[in-house]
């Protein structure tokens, strides 16, 4: 599904792109900023992008951050989370990663 959205086919909020990848609005946000950050190639999880290799898994996270800045949340902190598997509540099999800022955040997570 997330794959439409890097295509244009399901509408996003969108608040960063570049070649490889795409930042928009989660619809469901759990903090004041929550954007996610995926990468336009299909890939099922962060393990799968960090095999794939080619700077991709970094420059999602380099986006991650450009998130925060643009967001203004940089200097206040936020949290990059990717959920993987079953356990950690993964609900859409390709890659992204949670920006979540503009408020304190608990830790550990539940
Ligand atoms: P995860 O549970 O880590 O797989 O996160 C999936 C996230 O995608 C959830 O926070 C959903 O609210 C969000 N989500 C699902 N569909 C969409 C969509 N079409 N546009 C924006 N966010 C979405």
């Amino acid at each position: 599904m997330f794959c439409a959205i890097a295509a244009g086919q399901i509408p996003a909020t969108r608040v960063l792109e570049s070649d490889r990848t795409l930042a928009f609005r989660d619809l469901n946000p759990q903090a004041p900023t929550h954007v996610l950050v995926i990468p336009k190639e299909h890939h099922a999880d962060v393990a799968a992008l960090a095999k794939a290799g080619a700077g991709l898994l970094d420059e999602l996270l380099a986006q991650a951050h450009e998130v925060a800045r643009a967001e203004g949340v940089s200097e206040t902190g936020y949290r990059v989370v990717f959920n993987t598997g079953a356990d950690a509540g993964q609900t859409v099999p390709h890659a992204h990663a949670h920006v979540l800022g503009g408020r304190a955040l608990t830790w550990p997570p539940g």
